[in-house]
């Protein structure tokens, strides 16, 4: 080791990074426990030369006491405490800013990463539960075109702690009482931030994974509370039917035929309406859990009667055992778009026409919409 200072960069140039750990030099967001199994935390303790058994102690104030001051972490021996926390607690994101609607019931917090990435999740307190809407990725590369996000493009993954942590901010605001409605807990998650989750997909099934393990090793949440959207990228649906976590899946299907729907969601060119609610129905037979079918409702686009029955007709023969439900999410309209929102007596007919073919409806509230906070408004673009 020697004391001379590193040579500073002639004028013009960028210093090196120090970290070199992905091909094109970009760095990854930090390693933190909940990227990790609880025997992984352990054995990266012990590699640094810190005693393993700190593992479970750091996890249980991160996922089961909720702490992140590590003031309050006492059970710790101070003279390690911050080479514990620097290990396993990394800070992976700080809040810009935090927007309320209905009455403080729905939070919209702006979270940026370690490397300026800007992504958003909501907080969202029902009467009888509460959500958390988080976001898979910075950006989004599925580029469907009356999705905010899906303007900008891709910028990057993210980890499955960036994700988690999205989670624990909102369990944080609940189990502190900061949300209207007392102390609480969160009961469900929704991948319909930003993002395609099974376009991330281990980082998405790892932060399943950390949703769902008992405490301290995740936060023991029920699979069932758990929803996972995707445009439909078939291969990766048939991956998450073997995964033997039962979430449910919503699928973003918003038009019954290849047509149409090869305009609103890309993707479809590779993969076809056929194809994709086959992967839908394998799993639901497989988990026996019941899909979601999401059709954001836009005017004089997909909103038509005839659509109606198309639709209907496409998931009735799959057969009539319940397998499936429409979800007509009534457009957020993004400004200075063509796509506007069904009017009213139009979104009626629809459910109307589905029904009466026995396809369970519901409208979505669009909860957060003056928040900007509505699905598919996400665009965190500052
Ligand atoms: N990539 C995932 C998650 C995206 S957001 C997916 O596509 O499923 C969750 C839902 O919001 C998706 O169904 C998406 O199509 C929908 N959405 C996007 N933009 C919207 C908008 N402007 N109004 C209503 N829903 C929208």
């Amino acid at each position: 080791m020697s004391d001379t200072p590193a040579p500073t960069p002639a004028a013009g140039t960028t210093p090196l990074p120090l970290v070199f750990d992905e091909p094109r030099g970009r760095k990854k967001p930090p390693r933190h426990l909940a990227d990790l199994t609880s025997a992984e935390r352990k054995a990266l303790l012990e590699e640094q030369g810190l005693p393993g058994f700190r593992a479970k102690q750091l996890s249980t104030h991160y996922f089961a006491r909720l702490v992140d001051d590590p003031e309050q972490m006492t059970d710790l021996p101070a003279a390690q405490r911050s080479d514990l926390v620097a290990a396993l607690l990394p800070p992976l994101m700080t809040p810009l800013r935090t927007l309320e609607a209905d009455k403080g019931t729905t939070r919209k917090t702006l979270w940026k990463l370690f490397d300026g990435a800007l992504v958003e999740s909501v907080l969202m307190r029902y009467p009888d539960r509460a959500t958390v809407c988080v976001s898979s990725q910075a950006g989004c590369g599925m580029a469907c075109p009356f999705c905010a996000t899906g303007q900008g493009g891709l910028q990057r993954n993210m980890s499955t702690a960036e994700i988690v942590e999205q989670v624990v901010a909102g369990a944080r605001s609940m189990a502190r009482g900061e949300v209207p409605g007392g102390p609480g807990r969160v009961s469900n998650v929704v991948f319909m931030g930003m993002g395609e989750p099974l376009a991330n997909y281990n980082a998405v099934i790892g932060a399943v994974r950390r949703l769902v393990d008992p405490a301290p090793d995740g936060l023991g949440m029920s699979a069932r509370g758990i929803t996972v959207s995707t445009v439909g990228l078939v291969p990766r649906i048939r991956q998450l039917t073997t995964e033997g976590i039962p979430v449910t899946l919503a699928l973003s299907l918003h038009a019954p035929d290849d047509e149409l729907r090869n305009e609103l969601v890309p993707i479809n060119t590779r993969f076809s309406v056929a194809e994709t609610v086959e992967a839908a129905w394998d799993y639901a037979q497989t988990t026996k859990r019941r899909v979601s079918i999401e059709y954001a409702m836009m005017r004089g686009i997909n909103d038509q009667a005839w659509r109606a029955d198309l639709l209907g007709e496409v998931l009735r023969s799959y057969g009539d055992w319940g397998w499936v439900h429409v979800n007509l999410i009534p457009l957020n309209e993004i400004q200075g778009s063509r796509f506007t929102r069904s009017r009213d007596e139009d979104m009626d007919e629809f459910v109307r026409r589905l029904e009466s073919k026995g396809v369970p409806t519901t409208v979505r509230d669009t909860r957060g919409s003056e928040i900007d906070a509505a699905c598919g408004q996400l665009a965190a673009l500052e």
